[in-house]
């Protein structure tokens, strides 16, 4: 869709394209979806424990409101995109450390006490369940192990050497 305007020095005939109300927003979403990823990676990186999307929506909340859905969509395109894990043992997303398309396993050591998530490559233990997986018929892929317990620095107040 254009409309024709007549150019004043040339006198020739201009098209100018419409962005129609239909066109526009969708377009002017696909930016700020990107801009809100963008500030999403950016809040989780600044963390030091994982965040769910309600505290990463309470961060991110500025001048313009961001409803949750917002927040959601992104967690979940950079879920897809391999960038950030959602933690299977509360609701809340750390940032990945490891790239998810070396096809490394995975294991994500959740502390209960300070609530930091430590991140760790291949171990051969899951390894091991990539084979009992295996023998069920089930092809696991990329296979990631969330281990809740207490860090090295937790674990290590009160015990008794
Ligand atoms: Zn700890």
């Amino acid at each position: 869709m254009a409309i024709t305007l007549q150019d004043k020095p040339t006198g020739e005939e201009i098209d100018i394209p419409i962005v129609g109300p239909a066109i526009r927003p969708a377009h002017e979403r696909g930016e700020s979806a990107t801009k809100l990823r963008q500030k999403v990676l950016e809040t989780l990186c600044g963390s030091a424990i994982p965040l769910s999307a309600y505290d990463i929506l309470s961060q991110i909340q500025g001048e313009k409101r961001i409803a949750p859905t917002q927040v959601y969509r992104a967690l979940d395109s950079l879920q897809e995109a391999g960038a950030i894990y959602k933690l299977a043992s509360r609701p809340a997303f750390v940032l990945r450390a490891s790239a998810p398309d070396t096809g490394r396993s995975v294991v994500f050591m959740v502390c209960r006490e300070c609530d930091r998530v430590q991140e760790s490559a291949v171990s051969s233990s899951v390894q091991h369940l990539q084979v009992t997986a295996a023998k069920a018929g089930f092809r696991a892929s990329n296979p990631i192990v969330e281990i809740v317990g207490e860090c090295a620095d937790c674990g290590s107040e009160g015990r008794t050497i």
